[in-house]
């Protein structure tokens, strides 16, 4: 019988693994996933994109402790992850902006290096850049609906990597250090989470099979609200984390020198690009994208919502023709569309790491380290912090207010 099961083979069921394990848990952990590989989800189907750039200190704290592991992945873990600190570039309209510029010194404050970066100078860092609306026909700025970049904001210690290589990095290593403490069991998909006496007990398998445990640890990402239904879970003690699509697209780059140097950048209507592997990577968040289970990728949603912004700033984009295109899931916290890392508000044993709401392969590391402690410590010490993302926050009314989200 294994003293712990994690549910989800994703980056986060890998870094929870790893920090148990390296924190000193002395029981045997299981770790559940239901397709036939690691990290086949989110993970794998993410943008890859980390950045330091939040406006809540947890975030920020989440992030550049994350990222500090990124950096040192081969050192510490010994795998390769692609790391890339190519930086952030966001750019901004007036009113926004305002705000913004406001704000870079209090990323300095919270060692969050934050360079603020004068329209005409975006070219420095993106070839081609045109901030102004000049060059543009009236009629396509009024469809648009765009105004002139008032200003931008990069940061130096953003980046990309490679989130499958992390995560597979957390469970080969920990399969290595301790051998006889993990077992990892592929196709086996969690039909429920054993309750009795409002105490975790164990998991039942949809193949019927129940294993018992003395804890249960759920990273099981978009799906981990309907495992808490098929548990029994009431709706009032439930985690308001729901599925939700989100499309990337690979394009070819623009004929321009230089153009595959850019940093992440985030244009007008949310688009943003960086390079990836020779082409472009191309994604945006749709504001009116239904909750549901949908993996599909639509060629319109580029050609229609993001194309036409990409042209309006860089002229050659019109070259940017899909390669290839895919949608995945990004499990969202519709109460304030960050993480919850703490046990559930009312089942013993019972530990929620999920509803990273698109920004859970940069937190990774920092939330398995979290929750580790909260498991073997009680509380959260590395970054006391994440006492703010607990579930009970959601009944006492103290949402974490992100602004910068993407
Ligand atoms: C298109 C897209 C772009 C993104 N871009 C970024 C980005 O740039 N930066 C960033 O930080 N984040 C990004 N994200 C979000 C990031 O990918 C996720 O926050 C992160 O991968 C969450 O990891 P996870 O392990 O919780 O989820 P997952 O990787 O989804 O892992 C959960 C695992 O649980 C398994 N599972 C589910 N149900 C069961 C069950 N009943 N029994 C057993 N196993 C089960 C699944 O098969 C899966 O392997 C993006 C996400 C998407 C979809």
């Amino acid at each position: 019988m294994p003293d712990a099961i994690i549910i989800g083979g994703g980056i986060i069921g890998g870094a929870s693994l790893y920090y148990l394990l390296e924190d000193g848990y002395d029981g045997k952990v299981l770790v559940l996933e239901k397709r036939d590989a690691l990290a086949q989800d989110a993970t794998s189907l993410s943008a890859g994109g980390f950045r330091n750039l939040w406006s809540t200190r947890v975030n920020m704290k989440l992030t550049t402790w994350s990222i500090e592991r990124f950096k040192n992945f081969q050192d510490e873990i010994g795998v390769a992850i692609g790391y890339e600190p190519i930086g952030y570039l966001f750019t901004y309209y007036s009113e926004p902006w305002k705000k913004v510029r406001e704000f870079i010194p209090v990323w300095n404050e919270n060692g969050v290096r934050a360079e603020e970066v004068k329209p005409e100078d975006i070219e420095r860092f993106v070839p081609g850049f045109r901030p102004g609306l000049d060059h543009l026909d009236p009629d396509i700025v009024e469809f648009l609906g765009i105004e002139e970049i008032a200003g931008a904001v990069f940061g130096p210690d953003c980046g990309a990597f490679n989130p499958t290589s992390v995560a597979t990095g957390y469970f080969e290593r920990s399969k290595e250090r301790y051998p006889e403490k993990v077992e990892i069991r592929l196709k086996s998909e969690v039909e429920k989470i054993v309750i009795e006496n409002g105490r975790a007990k164990g998991i039942v398998l949809t193949s019927g099979e129940k294993i018992e445990s003395e804890m249960v640890i759920l990273a099981a990402g978009a799906y981990s609200r309907d495992i808490l239904v098929r548990s029994g879970i009431p709706d009032e003690e439930n985690i308001p984390v729901y599925p939700v699509r989100r499309m990337l697209f690979i394009v070819n780059p623009p004929p321009i020198d230089g153009f595959m140097n850019i940093p992440m950048t985030i244009i007008d209507n949310g688009v943003y690009f960086r390079p990836e592997a020779g082409n472009l990577l191309v994604g945006r968040a749709n504001p009116d994208e239904p909750v549901g289970y949908n993996y599909d990728a639509d060629k319109n949603y580029y050609l229609d919502e993001m194309n036409p912004y990409m042209q309006a700033r860089i002229p050659g984009m019109e070259y940017c023709r899909i390669q290839s295109m895919w949608g995945g899931l990004y499990a969202v916290n519709m109460w304030d569309h960050n993480a919850i890392i703490s046990p559930h508000i009312s089942i013993e044993n019972l530990f929620i790491v999920t509803g990273f709401s698109g920004h859970g392969a940069m937190e990774a590391p920092a939330a398995g380290k979290s929750i580790a402690e909260i498991i073997l410590k009680g509380e959260p010490e590395t970054i006391p912090e994440v006492k703010e993302l607990s579930m009970s926050r959601i009944k006492e009314g103290k949402p974490v207010k992100e602004t910068i989200v993407i």
